[in-house]
């Protein structure tokens, strides 16, 4: 394969220069729905919007091949339902495409579907029902039908160009065809036209291409080629043919143009000036095809045909008289139409033998298209530059361009309803979708030529004025014959000059006299003829003269003008010095001020970050500040509590004191009452009772004091707290601190054990010997 890829490339030429265009369009594929062929047929299509259409698997394909079948929508730029008449689609498909071709843009459009889908039904249609391509004929020829170039100026150079002659030129070419061939072969809008194309169009279905350049002249060019097999073959050939022995036809090749452009070598090119003679040629084609078909016993379904519509358009000259006589300025634009075999694979119709081979074959070129398109997405989407299989088959080598050059690509879907069809149906939707991903550089606009617009119209005027004036001044002047004619009719008729008789001497001078008398006046019509020619030619002369005065008035006029328009230019161009000048001052100061606004920045910038920082301190030390607080505060706190506690442990140790003191008062004084009560009674005092329950018990030891009295030292305090009732008060009291009560008990214990309460007792020296003193747990009632 790559063997092949080598051997049939061309050697690479360096492009042409040529306005290149990023603008991308995708293919623009339409969708079409025949209707079904008979009511009762199962119908597997249903257009759900005017771009959507869903496919329902058929009853029979569920029940056998259970959830394989999913009901599947495909989208499309446009769907036409069963009703869509031919010119609809006609208007929204193929309209924009004859409209670009107008505009020197390419265009190819294809139709696509199913063998009995409706292709040909939409390419070609039937009388009375023309499809695509006799309305783009009809559409061309409605706009440019004026504007059309002689037969013949324009000449196709057997390299895909096109060659612009002179009208004289034109002229005998025109002759030496016509002489070559006795019968006319392009018949006249007036002869009567073939049955089978007369009403393909219905006159009230006419349309037309606006904004057409009416200073340039047209010439239209149809080829129609047939692809059967891979081999392409010319249509419009005209051989000779053999009804005895009927060879098989030549097939072409494809050749690159210099501007990358494929076209069939040595394919029939033929000018056509109506859309008549267009139809004409192509049913001719069509014929041939159907002959060949017929007699080699090949199926139309299996080929390709391509019919090419090249138009050729050149500026006319600056009188606007002639095609301007420039190769370059010779634009040829064409748009394709093509109908596609079916797509169909080969199980499907009962193909045997070499009929199998050609429907591989067909089937490959539709597989090298669905490849094609498959690699040009992937590129285009993924951004890889893998190589398009375009010269695998001839129906893609042949379009190469319109995919890698520019060009707008249309393709028609042709989709028959049929539940038979559900299968390929789907495959056909597939790659329809698929199609619609790939993207084509949009033609761009040519550049208009550099002459004034109105050249067409002006020479028009300037005929038709001339024309009117020589009538006006005694008879047209191309009816060289009709004052010849005048002059024979008035001469006097020449007598019989038959001499019988060799004595007649009548004769010959009456026919000598007869011709004397014609000789004077033909020469005076002609001397008069003459005079009456100088006359008008010098009124000619002197029209023109005055034209040319006037004109030359006009330019003297056009010069001032331009002078002062010169004058405003000048003025103009010294106001924008000035303007200019001033804004380079601007600018300048612009730039002062930039540098000072950047000095200033560059401060602010600074004085910003200085700010910044002491922020940032002030922050810190106040941050500090707060911390140093938190910590006095807690110290102070401590403090306070310490101190409460201390406090308390004090006014503790008084109360203690002080019951105590009152309790040895209270001693002293029972004992006084004991004595006074003993003086009485003379009976021996009783033991001093402590106040507490526990009097037997001595939670402490007794010490003596420096003092000489004595001290409780509390050694067994858990008992002493156990054993302390808790009076009622407390309880409440406890209860009320919850869970501080452990504490306020700690408190206490630890106030009793550090303090180690000493209670000094002087009044030991009051009491008498071996008086024990018992100190008393703190709040002890009494
Ligand atoms: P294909 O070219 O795809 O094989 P044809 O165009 O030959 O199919 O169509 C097969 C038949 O269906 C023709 O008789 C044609 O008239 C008819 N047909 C196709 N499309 C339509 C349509 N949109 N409306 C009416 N008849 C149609
Ligand atoms: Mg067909």
């Amino acid at each position: 394969r790559i063997l092949y890829y080598r051997k049939g490339k061309t050697p690479r030429r360096p492009a042409p220069k040529k306005p290149t265009n990023n603008q991308k369009d995708p293919v623009g594929v339409y969708c079409r729905v025949r209707p079904l062929g008979a009511d009762d047929e199962e119908c597997c299509v249903e257009v759900i919007s005017s771009t959507t259409i869903q496919l329902h698997a058929p009853d029979g394909l569920k029940a056998n091949r259970n959830g394989e079948f999913k009901e599947t929508q495909y989208s499309f730029k446009k769907v036409f339902g069963i009703k869509t008449t031919q010119r609809e689609l006609f208007e929204d498909v193929a309209k924009p495409l004859v409209d670009d071709l107008i505009h020197c843009k390419n265009g190819l459009l294809f139709t696509y579907g199913v063998t009995g889908s409706g292709k040909t039904h939409t390419m070609t249609g039937s009388p009375g029902q023309g499809g695509l391509l006799p309305r783009s004929l009809d559409m061309i020829f409605n706009s440019i039908g004026p504007y059309q170039a002689k037969r013949f100026v324009f000449k196709p150079d057997e390299k895909n160009g096109m060659e612009v002659q002179n009208q004289v030129d034109a002229l005998l070419e025109r002759q030496k065809r016509e002489s070559q061939q006795s019968v006319p072969k392009t018949p006249s809008s007036r002869q009567k036209v073939d049955p089978e194309f007369a009403d393909m169009i219905s006159p009230e279905d006419a349309c037309k291409c606006e904004g057409v350049d009416e200073d340039s002249s047209y010439s239209v060019f149809v080829s129609y080629i047939e692809i059967y097999n891979n081999y392409i073959y010319d249509l419009l050939e005209e051989a000779p043919f053999d009804p005895i022995k009927p060879k098989a036809p030549q097939s072409k090749i494809l050749r690159e143009d210099q501007n990358h452009n494929m076209y069939v070598a040595g394919c029939t090119e033929l000018e056509v000036k109506s859309t008549e003679e267009a139809f004409e040629v192509f049913w001719r084609g069509q014929k041939k095809r159907r002959i060949a078909n017929t007699q080699l016993n090949r199926e139309s379904s299996r080929s390709h045909s391509v019919f090419i519509i090249k138009l050729a358009q050149a500026p006319l000259d600056a009188d606007g008289d002639n095609v301007l006589q420039d190769k370059n300025q010779v634009n040829v634009s064409q748009l394709c139409l093509v109908d596609l075999a079916g797509s169909e694979r080969t199980s499907r119709t009962r193909a045997e033998g070499s009929r199998l081979r050609e429907a591989g074959n067909i089937n490959q070129s539709l597989m090298t298209l669905r490849t094609c398109i498959e690699v040009l997405r992937e590129n285009q989407m993924c951004g890889t530059n893998k190589m398009v299989p375009y010269r695998d088959s001839k129906v893609t080598h042949l379009f190469k361009n319109y995919f890698d050059g520019e060009g707008k690509v249309r393709m028609v879907v042709c989709v028959n309803p049929k539940a038979d069809d559900y299968e390929e149906t789907m495959l056909v939707m597939r790659f329809a979708e698929m199609t619609q991903e790939v993207e084509v550089a949009r033609p761009v606009d040519r550049p208009i030529c550099g002459f004034a617009a109105g050249r067409r119209q002006r020479n028009q005027a300037f005929k038709e004025e001339l024309s009117r004036r020589l009538e006006e001044r005694g008879g047209p002047v191309d009816g060289g014959i009709a004052p010849q004619k005048k002059i024979l009719q008035n001469l006097p008729p020449v007598p019989s000059c038959e001499i019988s008789d060799p004595s007649d001497d009548l004769t010959l001078p009456r026919v000598i006299e007869c011709m004397e008398k014609r000789m004077k006046m033909r020469q005076m019509f002609t001397e008069e003829y003459n005079k009456a020619g100088m006359i008008f030619l010098a009124s000619m002369l002197q029209d023109l003269d005055g034209k040319l005065l006037s004109k030359e008035n006009f330019l003297h006029e056009q010069r001032g003008k331009l002078g002062e328009k010169d004058k405003m230019i000048q003025n103009q161009k010294n106001e924008i010095d000035r303007l200019e000048k001033k804004s380079k001052m601007l600018e300048y100061k612009i730039d002062i001020l930039q540098k000072t606004t950047n000095i200033y920045e560059e401060d602010k910038r600074s004085l910003q970050q200085e700010l910044d920082s002491r922020e940032h301190r002030l922050q810190r030390e106040l941050s500090e500040k707060k911390r140093m607080e938190a910590r006095l505060h807690g110290m102070v706190s401590d403090e306070k509590l310490r101190w409460q506690k201390e406090c308390e442990r004090r006014v503790n140790a008084k109360e203690l004191e002080m019951q105590n003191k009152l309790w040895v008062k209270d001693e002293k004084l029972k004992q006084l009452k004991a004595i006074v009560t003993e003086t009485k009674t003379d009976s021996r005092p009783e033991k001093p009772q402590r106040p507490s329950r526990e009097k037997d018990r001595v939670p402490g030891d007794v010490i003596k004091t420096r003092g000489g009295g004595q001290a409780v030292q509390f050694t067994d305090i858990e008992t002493l707290k156990q054993e302390t009732p808790v009076a009622p008060s407390r309880k409440r009291r406890s209860s009320e601190t919850g869970p501080n009560q452990d504490d306020k008990d700690g408190d206490w214990t630890d106030v009793e054990t550090r303090c180690s309460v000493a209670v000094e007792m002087r009044a030991g020296s009051n009491l008498g010997p071996g008086y024990q003193h018992h100190g008393y747990p703190k709040r002890r009632k009494p």
